[in-house]
């Protein structure tokens, strides 16, 4: 009898040893994600530098998690960090709490925040998870990069 189910359970080793894998190498390979997958979030600039958030905090009301917290302030003439009157001095997100629901997203006006298919979001610890505004704003775009962009449309 145990050898019967011996043979049983070597059948199913030898059947699945020819099939492909489906596995892959993380992180030296990489799923392709569908584009509408929620994953990290991204903030994003105008093609001027200037950045999208103008620190109207709709996205921190509309998060069901309570994990956004933002601290509003002026641009000035001397200081203009974004289009708007204000701009987001602070922005962090508790990632440990976010349930990736897109809210944020839906809430904002002027297209700041997006959740985009990266989904590299893990640490060792609680205080690293807590994104700042510096891991989350985009780079200022060149102007080499933004000729190569105007040149592929
Ligand atoms: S995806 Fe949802 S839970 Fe996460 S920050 Fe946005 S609104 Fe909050
Ligand atoms: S990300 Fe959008 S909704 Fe949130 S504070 Fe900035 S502009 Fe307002």
């Amino acid at each position: 009898m145990a050898l019967l189910e011996f043979a049983q359970g070597l059948g199913v080793t030898l059947r699945n040893m020819f099939r492909p894998p489906t596995t892959i190498k993380y992180p030296e390979q990489r799923r392709v994600l569908p584009e509408r997958e929620r994953g990290r979030h991204v903030l994003h600039r105008y093609e001027n530098g200037l950045e999208r958030c103008i620190g109207c905090y709709l996205c921190a009301g509309a998060c069901p998690a309570d994990c956004i917290y933002i601290e509003a302030a002026e641009n000035t003439p001397e200081n203009r960090v974004s289009a708007g009157e204000r701009y987001a001095r602070v922005y962090e997100i508790d990632m440990l709490r976010c349930i990736f629901c897109g809210f944020c997203e839906e809430a904002c006006p002027t297209g700041a925040i997006t959740l985009e298919p990266i989904l590299d979001i893990s640490d060792y610890s609680r205080g690293p998870m807590i994104y700042t505004k510096d891991m989350l704003l985009e780079p200022p775009r060149n102007l080499d990069d933004l000729a190569a962009e105007a040149s592929h449309r």
